[in-house]
């Protein structure tokens, strides 16, 4: 239970990558806050799967692009656990188009969520953070589109190119009261999000991952939680989750 008595915040926790990482933190002992903007049901399900286990979850809705619903968030984790350790910025979206296609609203929603929300769940959670005194952690869920670009997602590699380097700023600014801020970029991950996609896009990814396979939620979330414990420290690093991906 390395993560017995911290409290970590998960936004977009009710499927995919940030529900597993919801589960993996609260089977490390973490109190979490399942965070959703649409889907209730599906977060009741997360909650419901920790709370089976013996762990501890509530649910709070709140979209990230609006500043005052994350401050909201970051009081009911207060609220209900006294506390808040762990942020993860996982909340994300698509909004796939080639440039010369793309509408401003496919623009700016992906880069209000993607971008805008990371900065917004951050500035949130700093106040209570630093004056805990205690240190913590911020881990945010980048792409490796953030790092090479990927065809038909200008707006998302560009939402996720700022996500690392809003991660490296953040990691040198928040360093001397101990709170480390690292990014993972997933490569291909089975989730809702990727579901979306073509036979012929997922084969010719998968023919680019020497390890074979896609990648699981699951394995996402081993490395957030790696990140969100026994990492002390590494700060500032952008952990690749891809299988080979962008080797
Ligand atoms: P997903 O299955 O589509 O789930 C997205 C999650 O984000 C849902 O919980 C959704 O909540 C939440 N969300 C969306 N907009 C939100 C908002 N405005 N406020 C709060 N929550 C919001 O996606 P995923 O594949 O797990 O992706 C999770 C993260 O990993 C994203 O940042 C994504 O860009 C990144 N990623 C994914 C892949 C991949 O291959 N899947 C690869 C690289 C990076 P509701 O259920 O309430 O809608």
């Amino acid at each position: 239970m390395v993560l017995k008595g911290k409290v970590a915040i998960v936004t977009g926790a009710s499927r995919g990558i940030g529900r597993a990482t919801a589960i993996a933190l609260a089977r490390a002992g973490a109190a979490v806050i399942v965070n959703f903007s649409q889907n209730e049901s599906a977060a009741e399900e997360a909650r419901k799967n920790i709370e089976g286990f013996g762990g501890s979850a509530v649910t709070v809705r709140a979209d990230v692009t609006n500043y005052s619903q994350c401050e909201a968030m970051v009081q009911s984790a207060i609220d209900h656990f006294n506390r808040i350790d762990i942020l993860i910025n996982n909340a994300g979206i698509t909004r796939d188009n080639l440039l010369f296609r793309m509408k401003a609203e496919e623009w700016q929603e992906v880069i209000n969520t993607n971008l805008t929300g990371v900065y917004n769940c951050c500035r949130a959670v700093l106040r209570p953070l630093l004056k805990q005194k205690s240190g913590g952690r911020i881990i945010n869920v980048a792409s490796v589109a953030g790092i090479y670009g990927n065809s038909g997602q200008a707006n998302y590699a560009a939402s996720k190119g700022g996500v690392i380097a809003l991660t490296h700023t953040l990691a040198k600014e928040l360093g001397s009261r101990n709170i480390t801020v690292n990014a993972v970029a997933p490569g291909f991950i089975e989730t809702e999000m990727t579901d979306v996609l073509g036979d012929q896009v997922k084969a010719q990814v998968l023919s680019r991952i020497a390890l074979g396979r896609f990648g699981r939620p699951e394995d996402v979330a081993a490395v957030i939680l790696f990140l969100a414990s026994s990492a002390g420290y590494v700060t500032s690093q952008v952990i690749a989750v891809d299988g080979s991906l962008s080797m």
